[in-house]
């Protein structure tokens, strides 16, 4: 296998409870061994994540990591995303990943953002150039896109509105996320557009998640699962063999980086890791 060098970022959730908390430090110190450039934690829209995505950073940074925290706009005011921004700031976090969210339907809009660009633009004049602005990208295309184009745009409006680097929703076909980078490289987007990469450990999780967020499960890979029913075993051995060849093909064919999703676990990102040479023997 060839050894491409190949940074990784990590994503975790905030947990809900103290056994959580403690399991997810367990998960983190495990996954430290990839050296990860920083890992990130997911900040439920409308704010309802708000404490345990700023106690989970903390604790990041307190182990000596860089910290990334999510930050969605949907339903906020100016007022309380710059409060966010100053206490975010006070925890000494350099990078945020800023995004629109989804708000749960009967949640009225509100808030003074709409669109993620909004929230870059607003980070930028509240802040300079304290902070890495991270935003998402859907090389499968973003599911409530008026069409390709438009939701190519939207990328590019967040990078001109200030954002550093985009990372994307995951997928599993490589040719549409280098297909995605091509154009958005063509329509003056030069930041680094890093792959998102969801480990497949269970089948119904994954055929769930993937409704929701547009993201294709190819026909192949779909009846396999389906196939392999409640025997876990397979699925997984399936799942790591599937997500190892597509980050093969992603770092051989020039990904930037890997950014995972850990799901708060960190066995399968440590067996792929393993098995792509990112881990010293
Ligand atoms: P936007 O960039 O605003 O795009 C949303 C939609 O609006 C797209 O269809 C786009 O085409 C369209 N659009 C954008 N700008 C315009 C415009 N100017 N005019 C017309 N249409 C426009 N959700 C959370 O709640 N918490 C998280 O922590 C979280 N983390 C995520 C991390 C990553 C890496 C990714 C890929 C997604 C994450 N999400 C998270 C999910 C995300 O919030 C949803 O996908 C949401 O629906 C869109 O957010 P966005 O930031 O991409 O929004």
């Amino acid at each position: 296998m060839s050894q491409v060098s190949c940074p990784v970022s990590i994503e975790f959730f905030p947990p809900k409870s103290p056994e959580g908390a403690a399991k997810l430090r367990g998960v983190r110190q495990a996954l430290y061994v990839l050296k990860p450039e920083f890992c990130s934690v997911t900040y439920g829209a409308g704010g309802s994540t708000q404490d345990g995505t700023f106690t989970a950073v903390r604790d990041i940074i307190a182990e000596g990591q860089q910290a990334a925290s999510h930050m969605s706009c949907i339903g906020a005011t100016k007022a309380s995303m710059r409060a966010n921004l100053a206490q975010l700031k006070a925890m000494g976090v350099k990078r945020i990943v800023a995004l629109r969210g989804d708000l749960p339907s009967g949640y009225g809009a509100g808030g003074e953002f709409t669109h993620a660009s909004d929230l870059v633009a607003f980070i930028r004049e509240e802040t300079g150039d304290d902070f890495h602005i991270e935003v998402a990208a859907y090389p499968e295309i973003h599911p409530q896109a008026k069409s390709p184009e438009a939701d190519l745009q939207a990328l590019v409006t967040k990078a001109r509105a200030g954002a550093n680097s985009a990372i994307t929703q995951y997928f599993f076909n490589s040719d549409a996320y280098f297909k995605f980078v091509e154009e958005a490289d063509a329509k003056g987007v030069h930041i680094p557009i890093v792959p998102g990469i969801m480990p497949i450990t269970s089948s119904t999780q994954l055929l769930r998640f993937s409704d929701a967020c547009g993201a294709e499960i190819p026909r192949w890979i779909r009846l396999r699962l389906q196939s392999y029913g409640d025997d876990t075993a397979s699925i997984k051995a399936f799942g790591l063999d599937v997500v190892t060849d597509l980050c093969e093909q992603l770092r051989v064919c020039g990904a930037p980086a890997l950014h995972f999703y850990s799901m708060n676990q960190s066995e399968p990102i440590l067996e792929i890791s393993k098995r792509l040479g990112l881990l010293d023997a």
